[in-house]
């Protein structure tokens, strides 16, 4: 366990510089793949219109410069799974590929289940389940939107809940995204996450360096290096041609 922290650490040691520049354009990224629990002949799944909240989570994440990038859908027919009991998530804990979600330890698996008895979780590294109906029917279908990306904080790090109350709060709640549920202000809509409106769902600089140190957080070329790069490849066509 902790041979391979180190070795994540040693890994991400090259890469911390940009992360002084919070909500800089995106830097990193984070597979996600979305699985729909359905029906065993696929008439009825969890999440029928394929709805993922990208928005929402990408502007949260957009606190850390990383880029959400969910994959296409994959599918599980199975309509046991489609109320998800603890064992059951444990199966699917032990061998994702067996459904529907991939066994890359750099993607993380996104189970979408009609019920559950909780309304968001996250087991292991790469696993989160999703009580999709109840997060889409909280708060006007508001309430909960960033619950999948509060799992993902845990999926790419966060073993435990961060709980600074706002010094305002009369409640002792927290505007953190990786506050508790009970103890974590509301989600209030896109225009109220951090750095907008009444700033919901943020994370601090401590917490957002030690997120880009899992394996599952990659680098994405900048577009300037791309540009640069073509620049180059451009001009040794050109130089080759003229000297031809
Ligand atoms: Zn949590």
């Amino acid at each position: 366990m902790k041979t391979q922290f180190t070795f994540a650490m040693l890994l991400a040691l090259p890469c911390l510089a940009p992360t002084s520049h919070v909500n800089a354009a995106a830097n990193w990224r984070v597979d996600i793949l979305p699985i729909n629990i359905c029906n065993n002949d696929g008439t009825v799944c969890a999440n029928n219109d394929g709805e993922v909240w990208e928005d929402v989570g990408d502007k949260i994440w957009a606190q850390a410069g990383i880029d959400l990038h969910f994959l296409p859908w994959s599918a599980v027919y199975n309509e046991a799974l489609l109320s998800l009991d603890q064992c059951e998530r444990g199966l699917m804990i032990s061998n994702p590929a067996a459904y529907g979600g991939s066994n890359d330890p750099t993607v993380v698996n996104m189970w979408f289940a009609q019920n559950m008895t909780a309304d968001g979780t996250t087991q292991g590294s790469t696993r989160i389940f999703l009580n999709w109906p109840y997060l889409r029917s909280q708060g006007g279908g508001e309430g909960q939107r960033d619950v999948p990306f509060h799992e993902l904080g845990h999926a790419l790090g966060y073993s435990e809940h961060f709980g600074i109350p706002d010094p305002d709060d009369p409640f002792g709640k927290s505007s953190n995204l990786m506050a508790g549920g009970d103890f974590r202000k509301r989600y209030e809509g896109i225009e109220n996450i951090y750095p907008d409106g009444l700033g919901r769902d943020r994370l601090m600089p401590p917490q957002i360096a030690l997120i880009l140190m899992s394996p599952m957080v990659y680098p994405i070329p900048e577009p300037a290096s791309f540009l640069l790069g073509a620049i180059g490849i451009l001009s040794l066509f050109v130089l080759g041609y003229r000297n031809r």
